[in-house]
């Protein structure tokens, strides 16, 4: 006969930025969706500095319900470090990460489970359909992916978010990862692991509003391709090479047809274009160089990656 005490531990980790309003709702669905699974479940909540009510509504839950476990933030640090502090907080045999407004249907977990069961140490929860998501958003994110998976040397599976199933093996060693800048799907691809896919329908968010906008998405994008890959950098080597050898070749031209020719003054719209044009190319690459140097200068600081204001039950 097996005990409870046989059974894995299963640790859902939540990041919660503002998600009072849909509390309720989650936490009814999500022991709903794991109450059969032959596992003991924890739900590792990180209220990652909320405005609103989210952590007294979570210490509410917590009082409930032992199963809740709650880290709170002293204030916003942003998803993917909530997501860490979930991690690093994390007791489970597998773990995996959901977003608190029902996008990531607990559902899915069950299946994530039954896959880990059979052996796998990552299962990813691919989006069939990127329900809520704009035309434009699809296809932006699509780009994105291609550009990552063209630059980096670790490619990222195309739709997969951080939804997930990870063996304690896979988590601890994303722990390892002592990095500031938290690109999660590189640093969850970065780790390798024998992997598989399950794929799922994305619903719409059901409260509340999503907190990204194309800004914050352009800006995650650049930390992402910055965090995985040099190229952008070296691209100005092989650019420099490529104009000072064309230079080259222009200036013996100018230089024989002087000599052979005689001097002619006229020359105001050439110069006037290759000055501007090389200024551009020398002022892009300036803004590469700092882009990595301003990395440089976040990961040299050795700042702790979060700061715990309260921790219930972890
Ligand atoms: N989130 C967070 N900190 C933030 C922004 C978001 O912990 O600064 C959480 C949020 O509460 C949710 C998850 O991250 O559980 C995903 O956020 P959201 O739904 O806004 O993103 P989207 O689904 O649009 O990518
Ligand atoms: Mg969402």
């Amino acid at each position: 006969m097996t005990t409870d005490e046989d059974r894995p531990l299963l640790s859902l980790v939540v990041p919660m930025y503002n998600e009072e309003d849909g509390l309720d709702a989650f936490f009814a669905r999500i022991f709903r969706a794991v109450e059969h699974l032959p596992a003991r479940v924890e739900i590792v909540c990180v209220d990652d500095g909320s405005a609103d009510g989210t952590l007294g509504a979570l210490r509410k839950h917590r009082e409930k319900n032992a199963a809740v476990k709650v880290v709170a933030l002293s204030r916003n640090f942003g998803k993917d470090i909530a997501l860490t502090a979930g991690l690093d907080h994390a007791a489970g045999d597998a773990v995996v990460p959901l977003d608190a407004d029902l996008q990531d249907p607990p559902e899915v977990v069950a299946d994530l489970f039954a896959k880990w069961r059979e052996g796998y140490e990552v299962v990813e929860a691919r989006r069939a359909t990127r329900g809520g998501d704009s035309f434009t958003k699809r296809k932006t994110a699509g780009w994105f992916y291609r550009i990552f998976n063209l630059l980096s040397n670790q490619p990222i599976p195309e739709n997969v978010g951080d939804f997930r199933l990870m063996d304690r093996k896979v988590a601890e060693a994303v722990r390892r990862m002592p990095e500031a800048n938290r690109f999660m799907k590189g640093l969850f691809a970065w780790v390798g692991f024998r992997r598989t896919t399950v794929e799922y329908n994305r619903g719409d968010r059901t409260e509340g509003t999503t907190k990204w906008n194309y800004w914050k998405l352009f800006n995650f994008a650049v930390d992402g391709i910055v965090a995985f890959s040099s190229l952008p950098l070296r691209i100005w080597s092989y650019i420099g090479f490529a104009v000072s050898g064309f230079s080259f070749l222009y200036g013996s031209f100018l230089i024989l047809r002087t000599l052979l020719l005689g001097r002619d003054v006229p020359g105001y719209a050439s110069i006037m274009t290759v000055m501007l044009f090389l200024g551009g190319i020398q002022l892009i690459s300036l803004g590469v160089i700092g882009e990595y140097i301003g990395r440089i200068h976040e990961e040299v600081k050795r700042r702790p990656l979060y700061i715990v204001r309260e921790k219930h039950g972890v």
